[in-house]
């Protein structure tokens, strides 16, 4: 897929002619599509986006997050994109960060469960903590501690905060007046850019650095969430995750698990820290560069697909492609990129809209014209009434099939699509950006939406009515900005 659905219309192919059947020449249909049809689809993409920019503009009262107007604290909350940035006995940009994790890095709870049940729940993971953060702060580290937080997550704009909340913010206070050195802190409330394995809180503490550049490779990051198994110390679980390990891969820092940091050997050196060298640790989250990319597998589907225009255009027909794909497989990429230069028009539908598509593909090939349907398209119940309409006009129906081998791809897909607009911000030369523009992320589809689809996924066969039964192989292509490739080839 290109990076983005607005890329998709990319200004190449929009403005692209191509030969019809009659043998003029004819602009797409989508050529005379102007922004606003452009601002339509990105919406249709991202089907919830609407909502989400509507929630944005409702900050209630001053419009200012609840958490910056908390009386009594010791920090200073401040309040981006759904992530709390908090600095404590405000911090002096450094050119190199101690970043920890929080939970299971810092602090642990008291007892044997998993969450805190008051804001006096917590303890030091090991009784060093304070004095190796002294020790780091010393040498001239910024102390940043980086946290997930889904839990604390509350309406945009709510005037009060939750219990949790206060109990979190309450437990932040404590740890900052043991800890007694000025530190930073940023929470991620929200499942976007900013929350772990993606690197967009590192990029924000960047952000709030007085414009002085990080050296990440003499910074660093801690954390337990490094995706060690099972037994990795006698009688241990495996970690709940790895994220920490892969956001620290992300954002490009050597990383370390609490057991390296905090220790008494570590604390009993007197020379100065770097650390030890890092261990070996694996990531099992799903990363591109496992992907074996076959370039040119994308023009055989070209070739094939131009040799059908070729021959409808011969016999005066039209041609209905149907798309079949989960969400985010790169479907209307595809369409946009390789089907519109070919002179299909491009249809898509929701439940509310399938009639009136119907009707509207059906005058189309009725003219003769090209057509492709881009929806999920899973079985044979969603394609069965367009191959019947394209029967009845005389038509040719051809199937393409989207990755439907590798939902994992889809889901990366996904979150780095929803997080794009984020991570092309935030990835920025840092003097250029300003925390408060940080642009709003878009809903991931949901993986219900997934779900389903693999639910009900049956092949098209030929026995439905398709003439052609294509596969398409995965590709990725950044044509509208190449600088995108990177931010996909991240752990989302
Ligand atoms: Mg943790």
């Amino acid at each position: 897929m290109t990076a983005t659905k607005p890329g998709k219309r990319n200004h190449e192919s929009t403005s692209m002619s191509s030969p019809n059947k009659s043998g003029s020449s004819k602009k797409i249909s989508r050529a005379d599509s102007g922004k606003g049809t452009q601002q339509k689809s990105l919406n249709s993409f991202f089907k919830t986006s609407g909502s989400d920019a509507k929630k944005a503009s409702q900050a209630t009262g001053d419009g200012v997050a609840a958490v910056c107007k908390r009386k009594g604290s010791l920090i200073q909350w401040r309040e981006f994109e759904q992530t709390w940035l908090g600095t404590f006995k405000s911090p002096e940009p450094a050119t190199k960060f101690a970043a920890f994790d929080l939970d299971g890095t810092l602090i642990n709870v008291k007892g044997n469960w998993v969450h805190p049940k008051s804001a006096n729940d917590w303890r030091f993971y090991h009784k060093q903590v304070p004095a190796v953060l002294r020790r780091m702060y010393d040498q001239g580290y910024k102390i940043v501690i980086i946290s997930n937080q889904n839990g604390l997550r509350q309406i945009k704009g709510a005037p009060k905060l939750t219990k949790r909340s206060v109990e979190y913010l309450d437990k932040i206070d404590q740890i900052a007046r043991l800890l007694d050195i000025p530190f930073t802190i940023l929470t991620a409330l929200d499942k976007n850019y900013m929350r772990k394995p993606s690197p967009g809180m590192w990029f924000m503490a960047e952000m709030d650095n007085g414009g002085l550049e990080v050296d990440r490779v003499n910074s660093f990051f801690v954390g337990d969430a490094a995706g060690r198994p099972a037994g990795w110390r006698p009688g241990v679980a495996e970690d709940f995750s790895d994220s920490d390990l892969a956001f620290a891969r992300n954002a490009g820092v050597p990383f370390y698990t609490p057991e390296e940091v905090f220790n008494d050997a570590v604390f009993a050196k007197e020379e100065p820290l770097p650390l030890p060298e890092p261990q070996q640790l694996s990531i099992s989250r799903f990363h591109p560069s496992s992907l074996v990319i076959d370039n040119g597998s994308l023009s055989d589907l070209v070739a094939e697909l131009e040799t059908e225009v070729i021959l409808a255009q011969k016999e005066s027909k039209g041609i209905l492609v149907i798309l079949v794909g989960p969400p985010a497989s790169g479907k209307s990429t595809f369409s946009g990129n390789q089907l519109g230069p070919l002179g299909f028009e491009q249809f898509a539908m929701d439940a509310k809209t399938r009639k009136k598509c119907e009707a509207a593909v059906k005058e189309a090939l009725v003219a003769g014209r090209y057509v492709v349907v881009d929806n999920t398209n899973p079985d044979e119940t969603t394609r069965g009434s367009f191959v019947k309409i394209a029967a009845a006009a005389g038509a040719r129906s051809i199937a393409v099939v989207f990755g439907c081998e590798t939902r994992e791809l889809a889901n990366h897909n996904n979150v780095y699509r929803s997080q794009l607009l984020q991570a092309r911000y935030l990835s920025k030369p840092y003097d250029s950006k300003q925390l408060h523009l940080i642009p709003t992320n878009f809903s991931p589809v949901p993986p219900v939406a997934f779900h389903t689809f693999f639910k009900r996924l049956t092949m098209p066969n030929e026995s439905e009515g398709f003439s052609k039964i294509f596969q398409h192989v995965f590709v990725p292509s950044f044509l509208r900005l190449p600088s995108d490739e990177a931010l996909w080839n991240q752990y989302y």
